[in-house]
């Protein structure tokens, strides 16, 4: 489980709630809010 301001790394998150699928290109990004649902907690997918 992440959460949104971890650097969590480069890979494909998934939200929780909506299971929106967020791409994190560089390893230096940080997980932001689910763009849909305003959500902060991520699986990796
Ligand atoms: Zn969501």
């Amino acid at each position: 489980m992440y959460i949104s301001g971890d650097h969590s790394g480069k890979g494909r998150y998934l939200c929780t709630k909506c299971s929106k699928a967020l791409y994190l290109e560089d390893s230096f990004d940080i997980l932001p809010l689910c763009p849909e649902c305003g959500n902060q907690q991520f699986l990796v997918g």
